[in-house]
């Protein structure tokens, strides 16, 4: 699982991302809300870890424009006060939950492992795009037109999920590859053609009309023109 921890306190944010790395978390640090912004625009991110007083721009904000992008990763806010109306305003702004400073280590890997498994069940059941259907605990493709089915590979999956969860958007292979295969390199990036012209393999033989676009020099997009 991999976490965006934005906090502008150095020797707070050095500590928290070793706690992290020590529970098996890969974790990135962004020290302004500026930077923090871009990179939760990469939608890489299993959960952030959002500090509400930062410079450039604060974490209400922050969470209200990730939000407003479409970005539904889950959002674990650290307030420094602890009245009721910063949570509130923190939920108000898109966050999922907050935890109040100082706090204990073992309530903080609490509240992110509780935080993962809404992640996860968010995703359970079916995913729809267009006239497809993704049966997330069979791993199925299914043509809602057609009625045709077919059992998809652990990576085809991940990339029609992260696809239609991402519907609208252009991925690039970067995003891809980071994405479906956790981490990035040269190699990976062919992967992402090879296994895109499977996943492209598997819409047509269940005669979906629901198609990978690939735009020139810039990604992928899930499209559905003709339903
Ligand atoms: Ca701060």
């Amino acid at each position: 699982m991999k976490i965006l921890l934005v906090e502008d306190e150095k020797r707070m944010a050095q500590a928290l991302c070793q706690i992290l790395r020590l529970e098996n978390y890969e974790v990135d640090h962004c020290a302004d809300g500026i930077s923090a912004l871009e990179a939760i625009g990469t939608d890489l991110y299993d959960i952030i870890i959002l500090d509400v007083m930062l410079p450039k721009m604060n974490g209400f904000d922050i969470a209200k424009k990730t939000r407003q992008k479409g970005i539904r990763t889950p959002i674990l806010m650290l307030t420094a006060k602890s009245e009721l109306d910063d949570k509130v305003i923190g939920l108000d702004s898109g966050a999922d939950d907050y935890l109040t400073k100082p706090f204990m280590t073992k309530e903080l890997l609490a509240r992110i492992r509780a935080l993962g498994r809404r992640n996860i069940q968010s995703v359970d059941g079916t995913l729809t795009f267009g006239d497809i259907a993704l049966d997330t605990g069979k791993v199925t493709l299914t043509c809602t037109a057609t009625e045709q089915s077919v059992r998809l590979s652990e990576k085809e999956y991940k990339i029609l999920e992260y696809l239609i969860a991402n519907q609208g958007q252009i991925l690039t292979r970067e995003q891809l590859a980071v994405k479906i295969w956790g981490f990035e390199s040269e190699a990976e990036y062919n992967n992402v053609e090879v296994y895109m012209s499977f996943t492209r393999k598997k819409l047509a033989f269940v005669g979906a009309k629901t198609a990978i676009k690939a735009v020139r020099g810039v990604g992928y997009e899930l499209r559905c023109d003709n339903v």
